[in-house]
């Protein structure tokens, strides 16, 4: 079968390597389409993502397909919890003793097929497409951030960057009720998708100050972005007993300073959010209801043999939102 293969920074190449055989706890999946993440940008650029990669691996972790043989249509969890260690009956299973992660440290979504523990599979109501299915693991990413921030009924969220994932989480934070969300964000083309998902204002980051963020009373933050500038204005501009969430990846070694006397004075938390424990079946359940639109987030759909040339070009060819890469 054809993959592609990530072996060191920059070096991704396509290649044919076996079909994998499943044992009798794995499931073999043809794989429909898989979603190019900034995890897989950091990873091709040598750095961390939520692991580091294992060279030599086929990357891809946000993937949908059908069963082998059948035209069942699933979604699989990158990540994989043996619900039996230490961690994972605390319920913590995101740090599970066992975990292994398809698309970083196994195979993953960027070849014909994957193999992938029957407990990482998930099942996919007929009439969701699997283009749509594809968002399940970014969803369920974000549906576990914006429950750790606390986002309940009434909130004032201010989010920062409207990539993919702030744009999920606009729509994740609407859903759980918050009251007013407003978006900040350097390009006009990605607030205009703001506004479009159900943001009540934007911004533009590159002109709107910390200071008058500060004023219009957020009391949680949801930084998205990773971007460095963009996790000190998410710092500045919440409101006094809010709640920040670090929800984007910065570099590896990105530091800032911090004045705790200013977080005592503010009041303020600050939070992270490490992937998608427990939360597939509910991505699943609001993609297929409907509560999260994720269709008019695809900019456009390659095939494999285009993946290498895209993220060698990434900055310019990922810009634009969702890329999917389509496999069958
Ligand atoms: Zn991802
Ligand atoms: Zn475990």
């Amino acid at each position: 079968m054809k993959a592609a293969i990530l072996y060191k920074k920059h070096n991704l190449e396509i290649a044919e390597i076996p079909l994998p055989c499943p044992d009798p706890d794995q499931v073999l999946v043809k794989v429909a389409y898989c979603g190019i993440c900034g995890t897989d940008v950091h990873l091709y650029e040598g750095d961390e993502g939520s692991v580091k990669l294992v060279p030599g691996t086929v990357p891809g972790h946000e993937l949908s397909g059908t069963i082998a043989g059948t035209d069942k249509k699933v979604v699989v969890d990158p990540n994989y919890y043996c619900g039996k260690c230490g961690k994972c009956l605390e319920g913590k299973y995101h740090y599970c003793e066992n975990i292994f992660n398809t698309g970083v440290t196994v195979n993953g979504g960027f070849a014909e097929y994957v193999l992938a523990h029957k407990t990482q599979v998930h099942s996919v109501p007929s009439h969701v497409s699997l283009a749509e299915a594809s968002f399940a693991e970014p969803v369920s990413c974000c549906i576990h951030g914006a429950r750790l921030a606390d986002v309940t009924e009434g909130d004032r969220v201010l989010i920062t960057g409207a990539g993919t994932i702030g744009l999920l989480i606009l729509q994740i934070c609407r859903d759980l009720g918050a009251s007013y969300i407003a978006v900040s964000e350097p390009v006009d083309s990605k607030r205009k998708k703001a506004l479009g998902l159900g943001a009540d204002s934007v911004f533009d980051s590159n002109t709107v100050s910390d200071n008058i963020l500060h004023k219009c009373n957020f009391n949680k933050v949801i930084e998205c972005s990773g971007n460095h500038r963009a996790v000190i204005t998410a710092l500045a501009s919440c409101a006094d007993c809010g709640t920040v969430m670090l929800f984007g990846l910065t570099k590896p070694d990105f530091e800032m300073a911090i004045k705790p006397f200013e977080l005592f004075k503010r009041e303020l938390t600050i939070k992270a959010s490490y992937i998608n424990p427990g939360t597939m079946k509910d991505a699943i359940t609001m993609i297929s209801n409907g509560r999260i639109k994720v269709s008019n987030l695809i900019s456009s759909i390659i095939g494999l043999a285009q993946l290498p040339a895209v993220m060698a070009d990434a900055e310019k060819q990922l810009k634009d939102g969702k890329v999917l890469v389509k496999l069958f």
